[in-house]
């Protein structure tokens, strides 16, 4: 785990990464988790049951329609989508509370919710985990063995769908050996923490011109 000195970024960073159902998303980014100790998933919120093993307020804030819409009124979301028949939503109070203490925060999402952050000209880093193939990807959907056959196809066909809107990320990364992968990403991360927008003004007169 690196620690990263706290006076060299403002604010932390909104890295939203998204990928089709299967790509290799959810082991990456609990990789990068495990290698930056101020990087943290924002939890969204979802109409979705949740599945065996998931806990409430850990890997999603499990609510029913009638409050997930009561807070899309209330304007809570920084963006929410319909995926898979679901609502999900990004908290947005949760989001900006962990930015301002300078902690880089993870947006697990779809396609949709890259395109809503990006057309509210909210800026962040955008990265599109790819598998190296169609027919990998079929694989991995069914190596994974959460999903019926009928799920997976349903996934394969959304996929080719998501894959089209590579023009809307910032970054591209290929799931094909695991440790490059992550290792292409955690260089994302490091990079666009040494960006000049990233580093504290304060820290940096107090430093060069006592
Ligand atoms: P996603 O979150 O994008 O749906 P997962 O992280 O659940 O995808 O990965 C899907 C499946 O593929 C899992 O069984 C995972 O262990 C496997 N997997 C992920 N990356 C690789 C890789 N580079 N090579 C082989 N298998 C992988
Ligand atoms: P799952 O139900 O498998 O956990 O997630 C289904 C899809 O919803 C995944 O692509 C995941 O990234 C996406 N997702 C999870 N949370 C959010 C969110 O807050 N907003 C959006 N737009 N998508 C989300």
């Amino acid at each position: 785990m690196s620690s990263e000195r706290p006076w060299v970024q403002r604010r932390g960073l909104l890295m939203a990464v998204a990928a089709p159902s299967g790509a290799g998303k959810t082991t990456l980014c609990v990789r990068m988790t495990q290698r930056f100790e101020r990087l943290r998933y924002a939890i969204s919120y979802t109409t979705r049951k949740p599945r065996v093993g998931e806990v409430d307020g850990e890997h999603y804030h499990f609510v029913d329609t009638a409050r997930f819409k009561r807070m899309v009124s209330e304007g809570a979301f920084l963006e929410w989508a319909e995926v898979h028949g679901n609502f999900y939503g990004t908290p947005r109070a949760e989001v900006e509370a962990m930015r301002d203490q300078g902690i880089d925060v993870l947006l697990d999402m779809d396609v949709q919710g890259v395109e809503t952050i990006r057309s509210l000209g909210v800026a962040g880093v955008f990265c599109l985990i790819l598998p190296p193939s169609y027919e990998v990807l079929r694989d991995r959907l069914v190596t994974r063995g959460k999903d019926s056959e009928d799920e997976i196809e349903r996934r394969l066909t959304i996929a080719v769908k998501e894959i089209a809107r590579i023009d809307l990320f910032d970054y591209v990364i290929v799931n094909d050996d695991l440790e490059e992968a992550a290792r292409t990403l955690e260089s994302v991360i490091r990079a666009e923490h040494a960006r000049r927008d990233h580093i504290d003004r304060g820290w940096f007169r107090g430093a060069f011109f006592p």
